[in-house]
């Protein structure tokens, strides 16, 4: 069964003369392990797409189907589970809270879907460990560098064990390698565990770390084209030595 199925979605803003379509007619579906990448200029409707995908927005008309259940159907708080148990999201602003350490972040969304302290203090570690940064645990986010602001957002993203991980321009605040190198160590990561990602951003260099390669202009998805991911990804046999 698909992670996320859309169908035939749209997203229409206001009414009347002043109504804009910031997502017509798309349909598509991610299975778990795809790395994908939607591409497009600001105000393309990447945030809007993500945002029905993530179920944080309706769509207008149109189907949004997550592991074949159609989220029209679920109330507020089946949703809300749904998102802290199923889905992991990264932003473009890291989104880190400033009062607590690169562990005390990722700790929170555990402690919040139930997970007994000592057991969230465990996977927090092991997941900040896996992104490298197992000496920055006790530091607050002012104290990182904004490459490892991301690792630690990335790292709250998957310490949930997601099925889905939702990213929305998370290179846009960091340099051009940097950038390129956060969102190749989400996709390894995600791709070493058999997890669905979703990518929105402007930044065609992420190509490299994607499986699946789709541009949105104007609302509307163009054709799919191959990423680059299996000759970059350090998980697969092959990939050139770094
Ligand atoms: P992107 O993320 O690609 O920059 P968005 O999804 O944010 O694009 O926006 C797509 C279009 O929808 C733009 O024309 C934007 O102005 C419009 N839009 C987005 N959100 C709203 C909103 N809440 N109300 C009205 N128009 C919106
Ligand atoms: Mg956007």
């Amino acid at each position: 069964m698909s992670v996320v199925s859309v169908e035939n979605a749209s997203k229409v803003f206001g009414a009347g003369h002043t109504a804009v379509t910031a997502v017509g007619n798309v349909s598509l579906t991610i299975e778990a392990g795809d790395i994908m990448l939607i591409m497009g200029p600001s105000g393309s409707g990447k945030t809007t797409l993500l945002s029905m995908i993530g179920t944080l927005m309706s769509p207008t008309s149109g189907r949004i189907l997550i592991s074949g259940k159609d989220t029209a159907g679920l109330g507020p708080g089946q949703l809300s589970r749904l998102r802290l148990h199923e889905f992991g999201f990264v932003f473009q602003t890291f989104n880190l809270l400033s009062a607590l350490t690169a562990e005390e972040n990722v700790m929170l969304p555990l402690l919040t879907a139930g997970v007994p302290g000592k057991d969230a203090r465990t996977k927090a570690r092991a997941a900040l460990e896996q992104l490298g940064l197992g000496q920055r645990l006790r530091n607050l986010p002012r104290d990182l560098s904004g490459g490892e602001k991301q690792r630690v957002a990335i790292a709250r993203s998957l310490a949930n064990d997601p099925r889905l991980i939702l990213a929305d321009e998370p290179t846009a605040n960091l340099d051009g390698q940097t950038g390129q190198d956060v969102t190749l160590l989400l996709c390894e990561t995600a791709c070493r565990e058999n997890r669905a990602v979703i990518i929105v951003s402007h930044d065609h260099r992420l190509r490299t770390a994607a499986k699946r390669v789709i541009t949105i202009e104007d609302g509307h998805l163009s054709a799919e084209e191959r990423g680059e991911h299996d000759r970059h990804c350090r998980m697969h046999a092959g990939a050139a030595p770094r």
